[in-house]
């Protein structure tokens, strides 16, 4: 496909009576990074990036709503006709002496300037909002139309300057299906240890909207050719005591939605751990820092393992995996499976979750909650004092439950406890 330079009939009303703002009071506006690139791609854009020469505080001013999203950087976000718009100030940056962020950030430059400083030629191209002058001083366009990544000058100084433009390599790359230049891709082989300085929660974004792209495989593939595998999964990596890496079987990590990138980093671990994938999943997610709810989707898939429709015989088996696992988990585990056992054995057949999503239905009691008596009443009736034995009884309570849900009632109940104690 031909991809068109950009012209101003293809920017919403909302961009031109916002631009006109800025027109009023003798700056300059224009569409930058990836709103432009993606529009030339044809995909809707619902981000949109805005370079100016305004300093962020007459942006501040020129609007009634705002937000200073990263003002010490010259981002200010506008909030405008329901639209929430990143608008950066024209900036050059000087000595990345930690990898990550610029000693210094200098205002009051050139629009060209500022192009200079972006990571890739494709993110790397300006739309003036006023006069319709395309600025693509790198080429972008023309890699746009190669489907080619490439750094704005030398990538090698690039990924040392900010090591987490490694990662957003892997993730256009992904995302866009575009080859990596060749000077680039090597540069990031051998820039790798500048993964180092990026803090683990960068780390962990960047590996989930990678693995949210259309193939995870490739993710992996390209994680592993470039050596960037083991500083992903490792701080440090000359510690790895599993080694993950680009397979046959991980290509079926493409058998899981990519709106479910959990679940991919969940059978990630799953393949390359050999049975050790329990503990790895605690170390993972304490190593990319998931939230709580990340960290319980990944050890719940890893603890309850592939299962198959043979091992879901009866109502009570179901029922049994429900629990465990949690009521909203069952496309989770089904896809999971099958990307583990990517063969006609494994994974569950699609009348199988139907089956899952009927028991469901019938609304089991599926945890210790949901039982007709709790701790207290179980405390007064068998004259217990409170202790770790009241939660073995409930869970044996749940077990007599998860087994007949008819018996969930409070006297059925209490005559089992006393039968427990
Ligand atoms: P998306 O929002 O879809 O992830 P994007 O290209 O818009 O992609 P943002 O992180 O929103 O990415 O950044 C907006 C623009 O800022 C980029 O297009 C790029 O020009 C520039 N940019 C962002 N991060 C960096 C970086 N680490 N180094 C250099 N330039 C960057
Ligand atoms: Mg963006």
């Amino acid at each position: 496909m031909m991809h068109r330079k950009p012209t101003l009939s293809t920017v919403p009303d909302f961009l031109h009576s916002f631009a006109k703002r800025f027109a009023a009071h003798g700056y300059r506006c224009l569409l930058v990074g990836g709103s432009i690139r993606d529009a030339v791609l044809g995909f809707d854009v619902q981000d949109f990036d805005i370079a100016t020469d305004a300093h962020p505080t007459d942006v501040q001013g020129l609007f009634r709503k705002t937000i200073p999203t990263g003002l010490q950087h010259g981002t200010v976000t506008v909030l405008y006709a329901g639209h929430q718009i990143e608008v950066t100030t024209f900036r050059a940056e000087a000595g990345y002496s930690d990898g990550r962020h610029p000693d210094a950030v200098e205002f009051g430059v050139s629009l060209e300037d500022d192009l200079a400083r972006r990571d890739f030629t494709i993110n790397a191209m300006a739309l003036d909002l006023h006069t319709g002058a395309f600025i693509d001083p790198f080429n972008g366009l023309e890699d746009l139309q190669k489907r080619l990544l490439r750094t704005v000058g030398s990538p090698s100084e690039r990924f040392r300057e900010d090591g987490l433009r490694l990662l957003r390599a892997v993730r256009f790359s992904a995302r866009l299906d575009f080859r990596i230049d060749e000077e680039t891709r090597q540069a990031m082989q051998t820039a790798r240890d500048a993964l180092r300085g990026v803090s683990a929660e960068r780390v962990r974004d960047e590996l989930l909207k990678s693995l949210s792209a259309r193939s995870a495989a490739q993710v992996v593939s390209i994680l592993d050719e470039t050596g960037l595998i083991g500083h992903v999964f490792y701080e440090d990596d000359s510690a790895q005591t599993i080694r993950y890496a680009a397979s046959e079987r991980t290509r079926h990590l493409d058998l899981i939605p990519p709106d479910l990138p959990l679940v991919r980093l969940a059978a990630l671990i799953a393949l390359c751990s050999e049975g050790r994938g329990v503990s790895e999943a605690a170390r993972i997610a304490d190593r990319l820092k998931l939230s709580n709810h990340d960290r319980g989707v990944l050890t719940t898939l890893l603890e309850t393992g592939p299962v198959s429709d043979s091992q879901l015989q009866t109502n009570r088996d179901i029922r049994l995996l429900l629990s465990r696992c949690g009521p909203g988990m069952v496309q989770e585990i089904s896809c999971f499976s099958a990307a583990i056992r990517a063969d006609a054995s494994g994974g569950l057949s699609e009348r199988m979750e139907r089956r899952l999503r009927e028991v469901l239905a019938e609304r089991p009691p599926l945890t210790v909650r949901e039982l007709a008596v709790d701790g207290r009443a179980l405390m007064h009736e068998l004259n217990l004092s409170p202790g770790p034995v009241v939660g073995v009884i409930l869970k044996e309570l749940l077990a007599f439950v998860i087994d007949d849900p008819n018996r969930n009632s409070y006297e059925q109940l209490v005559d089992k406890a006393r039968t427990i104690v």
